[in-house]
């Protein structure tokens, strides 16, 4: 499913490393820092990411597959009541267990200083850059949807809302409260 998408979607994400490669070269971030994956991070997804990121979890062993699902649900109370918590995907030695298809919004965060807890240092030109990327991503993918990573992966996590979904089929109707109680956005409604 979605194949050609998918493939699409990885162009967008090399682009951007293309595009903000000079910025970036001025980082801080090195491997296990991961401030920006407990408690700086705001990490919103598309159902395209999700689809990824879903079927990477379903071929997970146990007891893997039901602590992340545990760890989703955990996630996703803490943020229906306003607070950040810890990505499901944070390893113990604090690397990603997902590098590989991370989603955009771990992609383009990084930092001049190192965080230690307050918000990172990104270039304005890079921001304005990322949200462009953010656009191409959602509009890639008309018959999807955007919000946060436990909000977008609890969608997919229903069989219902998922075969709508790899189907193509285009029902926000079937989501409305969730979705507007969680604030998730119909990709097709974001302009460029
Ligand atoms: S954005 Fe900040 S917390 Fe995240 S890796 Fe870079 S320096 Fe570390
Ligand atoms: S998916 Fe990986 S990189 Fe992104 S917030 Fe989670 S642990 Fe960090």
């Amino acid at each position: 499913m979605k194949i050609e998408k998918r493939k699409k979607l990885k162009e967008l994400y090399s682009q951007y490393e293309k595009d903000v490669a000079e910025f970036k070269r001025s980082a801080a971030c090195v491997k296990c820092c991961a401030d920006c994956c407990i408690d700086v991070g705001n990490i919103d997804i598309t159902t395209l990411e999700g689809i990824i990121i879903h079927d990477r979890v379903a071929t997970f062993e146990e007891p893997l597959k039901s602590e992340i699902r545990a760890r989703l649900a955990q996630n996703k109370m803490q943020r229906e009541k306003g607070r950040l918590s810890r990505c499901a995907f944070l390893k113990a030695d604090k690397t990603c267990m997902i590098y590989d298809i991370r989603p955009f919004s771990c992609r383009w965060l990084y930092s001049v200083k190192k965080c230690d807890g307050a918000s990172p240092t990104i270039h304005r030109k890079a921001i304005n850059l990322a949200k462009q990327t953010v656009k191409k991503i959602q509009q890639l993918d008309p018959s999807g949807y955007s919000g946060h990573i436990s909000y977008i992966l609890f969608l997919l996590d229903k069989e219902e809302f998922r075969k709508l979904y790899l189907h193509g089929k285009f029902k926000p109707q079937k989501i409305a409260d969730f979705g507007r109680n969680h604030g998730i956005l119909i990709n097709r409604f974001v302009l460029l």
